[in-house]
């Protein structure tokens, strides 16, 4: 791993550090007082959670935000989910925290993007557990690209240059037609790890499937009239998103997915920027900020806020469909306005 990969690593881990300082003490504050007000009740409390848990939810750990709201939507109140990463980091660079391991123990299902996403910290954690049921080729071991179409799969083996996409580009879940397959397949596996509730899991990806069909037709219609423009990106995670609405998303930030922008690089960019007239840089939440905003100060474009999971920028808390409308209406919003 090269020293610039090392930097981005321990920005993550000092960032992520004082994050769990803070969590741990709202935890022990919320424990303490619910220790001298509920005491009492906790023996109550106990045998209602044994009788609602009679007919037991599955245990679904899922690795990013997107394919979880997307298991909430198919699950309902038939699962509980957790999510390992957070929505403002980075998908291929998660740290580990020991609490992932207790809960990959207890999970009946892994929901993993597949596509070699999470190759940086997924398989040493599911080494370290003993947990049968979400070992490779098990039915509670769902890969949710499964069935995509992937695209930008290399011909050679580029991992050698640090290039993270060496099974082609794993942000499939950019496009509502993918995120659409794999409400699918995700209903398809809950039906059968749990058969009793296969009706209730088919309704429910009905209701979502007809929202989105909905949406993704307002969605095209809100960005038809910007076909054709070229966006910039910092990290190449925007292909299948403009693709689907007929954007351009080729230019970058970064040399290749995962290496850090050089200067000689970020002046090439800004040179073909000034060419092709293109207004709009993107970046997601865990990337450098300044970089992008040095790089628009240079040509006079805008330096739009994007995410690709719920949650990670504000007004995406709701789930996918929120996701998709801030991405949509933001984007709209940014190449009407900077033409
Ligand atoms: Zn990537």
């Amino acid at each position: 791993m090269d020293t610039k990969m090392n930097t981005r690593f321990q920005k993550l881990f000092f960032q992520r550090r004082d994050a769990e300082a803070a969590e741990k003490r709202r935890v022990s504050f919320s424990s303490l007082r619910a220790s001298a007000v509920f005491a009492p009740l906790r023996f109550i409390g106990c045998a209602l959670l044994i009788s609602a848990t009679a007919h037991a939810k599955l245990n679904v750990v899922v690795t990013t935000p997107d394919l979880a709201a997307i298991a909430k939507e198919v699950g309902g109140e038939l699962v509980d989910i957790t999510t390992l990463a957070r929505p403002t980091e980075d998908p291929h660079f998660i740290d580990p925290r020991p609490s992932f391991i207790v809960k990959l123990n207890k999970a009946d299902v892994l929901i993993e993007g597949g596509a070699e996403l999470e190759i940086g910290w997924l398989p040493k954690l599911i080494e370290g557990t003993r947990n049968p049921k979400i070992q490779s080729g098990q039915p509670g071991r769902i890969l949710a690209n499964e069935g995509i179409a992937m695209k930008e799969v290399p011909t050679a083996l580029d991992r050698a240059k640090g290039d993270l996409h060496a099974a082609g580009n794993p942000h499939f879940m950019m496009d509502p037609a993918n995120a659409r397959l794999v409400a699918q397949h995700l209903a398809d596996a809950f039906g059968k790890l749990d058969a009793k509730s296969a009706g209730i899991f088919s309704a429910n990806l009905k209701k979502f499937t007809d929202a989105l069909d909905v949406k993704s037709a307002e969605w095209k219609k809100t960005l038809a009239p910007f076909k054709g423009r070229e966006v910039v990106a910092y990290h190449n995670s925007w292909l299948y998103f403009a693709e689907r609405f007929g954007l351009k998303i080729e230019l970058f930030l970064e040399p290749k997915p995962g290496i850090p922008p050089s200067p000689a690089h970020l002046a090439e960019v800004i040179g073909k920027m000034k060419e092709m007239n293109a207004r709009v840089v993107i970046v997601d939440p865990y990337l450098n900020r300044k970089i992008a905003e040095t790089v628009a100060r240079g040509t006079g474009a805008a330096v739009v806020d994007v995410a690709q999971f719920p949650g990670g920028v504000k007004g995406t808390e709701g789930g996918y469909i929120a996701l998709m409308d801030y991405l949509v209406n933001t984007l709209a919003k940014a190449l009407g306005e900077k033409k």
